[in-house]
């Protein structure tokens, strides 16, 4: 297969058929910018099994979304997109970079959720922008951002009780989006541990609750665990059962 390019969690491969790609899923993980680099056990085809389920479950209730099918453990087809170089969060809970900027206590509820839109640019280090910010850098058209900010939500409001019927609270998360060839908005990227903030709701104590990427982060420990049990918790939702 052709590499088409390497990024820190996953490979893009050509496939026969130009609109159609195939994304690998590695068990590199990386924080602060590439600055923390590790390995966790499995991740890959932990993640890619996540992220195919969840956007099989978006697209059933309307979301359109790159996943076609997953392939093998760790790598999951998915349609070609011109992706649109923004990192779109979500917040329904404050925590990591919110807090850290603004002084908000951690679990503060966001009501309603916070949308952030940061520029895709590892150089400039992935920085927050503004709406004026995102028009002069011209990352997308203004009808495009509204867009993606309403899909942004729904999908917030779809996850969120996806993940409240598995005990798990959806505190934020981060979605990127593109273009597909005809030129419609479609949400790509991955859905998984890596990109979520997710609290086991069955325990009360603010680190053993944690099961995604802030446990690597934070040298917590046990972090295959933490997202084999996300894992394990999605399969058990009843859309899968
Ligand atoms: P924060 O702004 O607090 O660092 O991140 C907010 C949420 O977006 C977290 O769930 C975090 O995992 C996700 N996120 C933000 N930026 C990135 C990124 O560059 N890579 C990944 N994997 N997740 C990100």
């Amino acid at each position: 297969m052709i590499k088409l390019y390497e990024g820190k969690a996953k490979i893009i491969y050509q496939s026969p058929d130009p609109e159609i790609l195939i994304a690998h899923f590695k068990d590199d993980a990386t924080a602060f910018n590439a600055q923390k680099r590790g390995q966790i056990a499995d991740k890959g085809a932990i993640n890619c099994t996540i992220s195919a389920r969840l956007f099989q479950y978006l697209a059933e209730l309307g979301i359109p979304n790159h996943f076609i099918d997953q392939l093998s453990p760790r790598e999951i087809r998915v349609r070609a997109l011109k992706i649109i170089p923004l990192e779109v969060v979500v917040r329904n809970l404050a925590a990591g970079s919110l807090c850290a900027q603004t002084g908000l206590p951690l679990a503060t509820p966001l009501n309603p959720p916070l949308v952030d839109f940061y520029y895709k640019n590892d150089a400039l280090g992935d920085p927050l922008l503004t709406i004026d910010r995102l028009q002069l850098l011209n990352l997308a058209r203004l009808d495009q951002v509204d867009q993606i900010y309403k899909l942004a939500l729904q999908v917030n409001e779809i996850l969120g009780q996806f993940f409240q019927a598995c005990g798990v609270t959806l505190v934020d998360f981060k979605l990127e989006f593109g273009c597909d060839a005809a030129g419609a908005l479609v949400l790509g990227d991955e859905i998984s541990p890596d990109t979520c903030r997710l609290w086991d709701q069955t325990q009360a104590d603010p680190q053993e609750r944690i099961l995604d990427k802030d446990r690597f982060r934070q040298d917590l420990g046990n972090v295959s665990t933490a997202y084999q049990r996300v894992l394990d918790l999605v399969l058990s939702h009843p859309f899968f059962g």
